[in-house]
């Protein structure tokens, strides 16, 4: 029985903040500060200080559970396990191994996240596999690929903020989203930098900024377009940098030179001299940053819009440069390594493509299979949710909820409703659990070791500080069982640290090449930036490699060491306001809840904070139509019907209303959002649909 603290890290958001844990002798598990985890410095969200009590049985499942009669009864681990296996292969048999999905989360540790790609691809030989982590930063992963050659969050660590000159936050809310992270901006500021936050509501982090520009939603690509033709324009581009260190520069400066500032004005609502003083307060520093998160992501044209702040950074020569850079804020907790080991429908581990011959050989002979057997690419997450019941018949769902995270979440319900079979392996029941044929009780964070990789790209170490409940199983032993009922009784270990030194092996040469690390490596060093190759015997550096805390400097990872412009223009999101829908919807997040809320509605003071949804409504909106401050409001769109009590607040523009998409039922937000792709990323316009509100009365 563990019972000295754990140094370990925390189960949510992808800054993966440092904490300590340990074992009560009355039950439970304390959280505690952990001073040495440069990142948090012993700060944590009240999620992460009350992330114990998920571990109680009393809110988590302890037993599986198989339908019986219409209804989820408890069951033995064998015979759940036999009914996965047995209706996986019957569908197989029928109709063929692509009618099997697999869906996997963001959340999982790179470990699992690998051993579900592999168990995809061996055991079932599917191609349709994918995971919520594309809704949440694939843009910004498919926009990063294109200029720079490598998609890693952040190429730099976040102590290099307030060493920098000014930052420019695009669409993040980190002050809730991960309130820890703030002091590196509170320090920027202490330190005589500047930070401009572009966001449509006046958030907690907008009110920490020097300039706050608030752009109608789906804008943000015109605004960057914008503030490019203003840095051509005013003679502040960085030539010698450009012609050195770039490509595509003459296409891209001719995009941004059709957006005036006065025609990004009307489009964006940003006005001209503020476009002019955010271009003076990024261009006159020596060093400066851009950083972009789910606004400018989630959004039909997110790739673009992300390159176009990418080609302003590159325009000034703030990209590979020391405290200059741009960076993606990735927001779940294993969000940046779960979309490098192969849960991801076009990926192999190690950042591999899956359509690469020589990633498919290499991958191939560390698995012990023929790269001829391996499938090819499958479709991206919403595809697959939409293909559900039709062409997928039977799904394995691990560590996500999109009954409450899916766009267009009355539709994904109904498709998870319409399959012949679904089993889900979590640790709670969510609402897409409840909707399950099998539901397998599985280990949380604290119960199990793995590593996770945050969204600096530092690889850490989660060690297991607590055992699970009786009962209570591992993802990887879920994976091992299923694979010997299939017939494949070799390759899934049960052993972390087994499959992370398969892991190590299926990386080594790839984009995120993880082969010199090890368990006992991340232990010491408090976690390691990858690339981190295994340095060959004999070698100068043999016995380790430093890690990669920060890219670019030299050479960007583009065949010729060159960043690439991507020569971007203007468009209108999938859905603007009309007649029928004349208001924009934008969703978000609240601090007091994570994603689904599956996990963070079970704590008592979690659920006081925020208790339920909201629909924000600037004042001149609500008294047009009527309401008053917690009137319930139908937020009506092409999809569906969302209510919630208003909440009336200036710091939301007249033409937008704002929902947190943390909760099921009538108030929950994705029944209304659009699943409009972004047709490099597959990502969906979470953030912006065109609605109507309908006043249901007065408050009761
Ligand atoms: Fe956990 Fe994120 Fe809060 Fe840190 S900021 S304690 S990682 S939820």
């Amino acid at each position: 029985m563990e019972s000295a603290a754990t140094p370990t890290h925390c189960p949510y958001c992808a800054l993966q903040c440092g904490m300590n844990l340990t074992p009560l002798p009355q039950g439970g598990v304390e959280v505690t500060e952990r001073a040495d985890f440069p990142v948090n410095r012993g700060a944590l969200c009240g999620k992460g200080r009350t992330a114990a009590q998920v571990l109680s049985p009393e809110v988590r499942l302890t037993v599986p559970l198989v339908r019986e009669g219409g209804r989820l009864v408890e069951a033995g681990w064998p015979e759940a396990l036999d009914r996965i296996a047995g209706r996986l292969g019957a569908v197989r048999e029928r109709y063929g191994p692509d009618a099997l999905g697999v869906f996997g989360g963001g959340g999982l540790t790179n470990e699992k996240a690998y051993a579900l790609g592999k168990f995809a691809r061996v055991v079932l030989g599917t191609s349709q596999i994918d995971y919520n982590g594309r809704f949440c930063m694939s843009s910004a992963a498919a926009a990063g690929t294109k200029a720079f050659g490598l998609d890693r969050g952040l190429p730099f660590p976040l102590e290099d903020v307030p060493r920098t000159g000014c930052v420019i936050l695009v669409g993040s809310n980190l002050a809730e989203t991960m309130p820890p992270s703030l002091r590196f901006f509170t320090e920027l500021r202490e330190n005589g930098g500047t930070l401009i936050v572009v966001d449509p509501r006046r958030t907690r982090t907008a009110e920490q900024a020097d300039l706050h520009l608030a752009p109608r939603p789906g804008t943000d690509l015109a605004l960057a377009l914008g503030l490019l033709h203003l840095v051509v324009a005013e003679g502040r581009t960085d030539e010698e940098y450009i012609r050195e260190r770039t490509t595509g520069w003459e296409e891209a400066r001719a995009a941004a030179m059709a957006h005036w500032p006065e025609y990004v004005e009307r489009i964006t609502g940003v006005s001209v001299p503020e476009l002019r003083e955010a271009v003076r307060m990024f261009c006159e520093p020596e060093a400066a940053m851009v950083l972009t998160a789910r606004g400018p992501e989630q959004q039909s044209k997110g790739t673009d819009t992300v390159g176009a702040w990418i080609n302003l950074c590159l325009a000034t020569g703030r990209a590979g440069r020391p405290l200059s850079g741009y960076g993606c804020l990735t927001g779940q907790g294993n969000g940046q390594g779960g979309r490098e080991h192969g849960q991801k429908a076009d990926q192999l581990p190690g950042y591999r493509k899956l359509d690469d011959p020589e990633a498919r050989r290499h991958v191939a002979g560390v698995w012990g299979v023929d790269p001829d057997s391996l499938p090819g690419p499958g479709r991206s997450a919403y595809e697959l949710l939409d293909a559900l019941g039709t062409d997928v018949r039977a799904l394995l769902l691990m560590g996500s909820n999109p009954v409450v995270s899916a766009p267009r979440a009355a539709h994904v319900e109904e498709r998870l409703r319409s399959l012949d079979f679904l089993a889900v392996a979590d640790v709670v029941l969510s609402e897409t659990a409840r909707l399950a044929d099998v539901v397998l009780p599985v280990t949380q964070w604290a119960e199990e070791t793995g590593t996770t990789t945050s969204l600096e790209g530092r690889v850490l170490l989660r060690r297991r500080a607590v055992a699970p409940p009786p009962g209570v199983r591992s993802d990887l032993y879920v994976l091992h069982e299923l694979a010997d009922r299939l017939g494949v009784e070799k390759g899934f270990p049960t052993d972390p640290e087994e499959v992370f030194g398969e892991l190590r092996r299926a990386s080594a040469g790839g984009p995120a090449d993880y082969s010199g690390l090890t368990y006992g490596r991340l232990a010491r060093e408090n976690g390691v930036f990858w690339p981190c190759p295994e340095e060959p015997e004999g070698s100068p550096g043999a016995g380790g490699h430093p890690g990669t805390p920060r890219l670019f400097l030299d050479r960007f990872a583009t065949d010729d060491g060159r960043a690439r412009f991507v020569a971007v223009a203007h468009r209108e999101s999938a859905e603007e306001p009309d007649a029928e829908y004349p208001l924009l919807l934008t969703t978000g997040r609240v601090v007091a809840q994570y994603q689904s809320g599956a996990q963070t509605r079970r704590v008592a003071e979690l659920n006081a904070a925020a208790p339920g949804p909201f629909v924000e409504l600037h004042p001149r909106l609500a008294a047009r139509l009527g309401a008053a401050d917690g009137d319930p409001v139908a937020v009506v769109s092409r999809r569906g019907r969302a209510v919630a009590p208003a909440r009336i607040t200036g710091a939301i523009r007249a033409d937008t209303v704002f929902m947190p998409f943390h909760w099921p039922g009538e108030g929950r937000a994705n029944t209304l959002t659009n699943p409009a792709l972004d047709p490099t990323s597959r990502m969906p316009e979470f953030k912006s649909c065109a609605v109507r509100v309908e006043v249901l009365g007065p408050a009761e």
